[in-house]
């Protein structure tokens, strides 16, 4: 019976209780919606997929190639109104990655935005999904929306997949992670305690519906708490400087990336005392670089960082405490209310306080595999635990400091290191803008490291001065053996760097 409560979805409750709250402000165009008009929406968009998708609702895909809009969420909730999984497709890729994930899935009907119609139109051609605008004239989304009747949502239970979210790929080919409802309300849940999203929240996100921070903890967990939230469609660091410095819009809640956040400090604008009346700014998907968290923190701002990943939601969180995020800002923090964690070592014993462990996850938020992946899917979820691949170690006080990929990991001289270790101490050096560590086969160690620097502003720094600022800092096993110099690091669509294209490069 609770499974079928949970199936419920946050919009409909709300507009009942609080109709005439703002739901969405949608910065693009300036249009805001209640929890009414939002909710009515839904109903007569899952009016319409009823009617396009015919006898193959429920359990039919739909694939999204938009821009964060109200209509992708709108789209979003009435595939689960309806039983259809929503697939939120990231428009960073090329249209032969994307050709492969719309295979992948079995979309039935592919949603695009104007902007986007032709690679859409790319994709039809080649898998035969049948296309529909947003916008447009009658026979768009839009159109089909203004004539539908609304729909009572069809009966359902927490454990049919909702959402077929993609990772980012950062290993390998990204892997579609199902996702149920009852896993969507459990993450919701979950990001609500651990960033006090609280019913008068406004919530400003400039990361992407199509990665789980966007769609899954902020978008999901701010219409639940009876919040606003304001929907970005790009980030446009000016603008967003104007929001958050705008005393009517009163935001309490940013979302962002390191870069975003390193970009945002710099903006002619920005200013910490207006900042710091936010409740916090919440940074995750990659390790956050030191002199950011103590920059941000000396204007008295709370960067909290965040650790999650999209098999779970939100899973290790910083409380948002000024005085924790000061002394441990390296840390992420404890688990989320909902999330069990273990730190296994290699040979499958517990880790002791200290000692650096892959971290193995388990709770009601986490999918419980990836979409016809079979052998991917047994290799990572394991007794009703999920493997993250990452590498984690937790203090004697219990705060967690992410190490690495287990998969970025080399062993020097019979010694682990962690790159990330080594890119931070790089990036403590003023003229480093950006860097990524790899190993590399070595005759003589096993691995040696090798570090890919791009130079603040062209500055003039030679490889010398770099070996030098980590001699200081860093036992002489863990020192990169070579100094690459790049004009860029290449990275995927999520903005994290790809390491085994780098790999490749280094080996020749
Ligand atoms: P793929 O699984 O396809 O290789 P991915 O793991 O990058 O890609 P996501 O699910 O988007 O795909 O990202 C989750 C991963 O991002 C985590 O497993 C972790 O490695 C990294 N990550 C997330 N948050 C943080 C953080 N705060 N600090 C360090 N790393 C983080
Ligand atoms: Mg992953």
């Amino acid at each position: 019976f609770s499974e079928t409560l949970i199936a419920r979805d946050p919009v409909s409750y709300r507009a009942r209780i609080s109709p005439d709250r703002i739901a969405a402000r949608s910065l693009a165009d300036g249009i805001t919606v209640t929890y009414r008009e939002m909710d009515e929406r839904i109903a007569r968009c899952a009016s319409v997929l009823n009617e396009l998708l015919g006898s193959s609702v429920p359990g039919a895909t739909v694939a999204a190639l938009g821009r964060n809009s109200i209509d992708h969420l709108v789209l979003a909730f009435a595939c689960q109104r309806v039983n259809c999984i929503f697939v939120p497709l990231n428009w960073r890729l090329g249209a032969v990655e994307l050709t492969d994930i719309v295979a992948d899935c079995d979309a039935r009907l592919l949603v695009f935005e104007d902007d986007f119609g032709p690679v859409a139109r790319e994709l039809g051609a080649k898998s035969g999904v049948k296309l529909l605008g947003y916008q447009g004239d009658e026979s768009s989304l839009d159109g089909l929306i203004r004539k539908a009747d609304p729909l009572k949502p069809l009966p359902a239970t927490g454990n049919e997949p909702a959402i077929l979210l993609y990772t980012s790929g950062t290993t390998g080919t990204p892997k579609g992670v199902i996702l149920t409802r009852s896993n969507l309300f459990y993450a919701a849940y979950n990001f609500s305690v651990v960033g006090e999203v609280a019913p008068g929240a406004v919530t400003f996100c400039d990361l992407p519906f199509f990665h789980t921070i966007g769609l899954v903890a902020i978008a999901r967990t701010t219409l639940m708490m009876g919040g606003t939230l304001i929907v970005s469609d790009r980030f446009l660091p000016e603008r967003t400087i104007d929001c958050l410095n705008d005393e009517d819009l009163a935001v309490t809640h940013y979302f962002a990336v390191p870069q975003m956040a390193t970009i945002l400090r710099d903006q002619p604008g920005y200013s910490g005392e207006r900042m710091k009346r936010l409740k916090a700014i919440f940074i995750g998907g990659a390790p956050l670089p030191p002199p950011l968290v103590e920059a941000y923190l000396a204007d008295g701002v709370a960067l909290v960082n965040g650790y999650g990943m999209s098999e779970a939601g939100t899973v290790l969180h910083m409380p948002i405490d000024h005085q924790a995020i000061s002394t441990r800002h390296g840390s992420v923090g404890f688990p989320a209310p909902l999330i069990d964690v273990k730190i296994m070592d290699a040979q499958g014993q517990a880790c002791e306080a200290g000692q650096v462990g892959e971290l193995w996850i388990r709770g009601p938020s986490i999918s419980s595999g990836y979409w016809k992946k079979p052998e991917q899917t047994a290799a990572s979820f394991v007794n009703g635990w999920f493997r993250t691949g990452d590498l984690v170690r937790c203090d004697e006080d219990g705060f967690h400091i992410i190490a690495d990929r287990l998969k970025d990991m080399y062993i020097s001289g019979g010694e682990n290191v962690y790159p990330a270790e080594v890119e931070a101490v790089l990036l403590s050096h003023d003229a480093v803008a950006e860097v990524a560590v790899i190993g590399v086969p070595d005759e003589k160690w096993g691995e040696v490291g090798v570090a890919f620097v791009v130079a603040r502003n062209s500055a003039k720094v030679g490889a010398d001065e770099l070996i030098n600022h980590c001699k200081s800092r860093l036992a002489t096993y863990k020192r990169p053996a070579r100094i690459e110099f790049l004009e860029a690091i290449p990275r995927n669509a999520a903005g994290k760097p790809l390491k085994h294209v780098l790999r490749d490069r280094a080996t020749g």
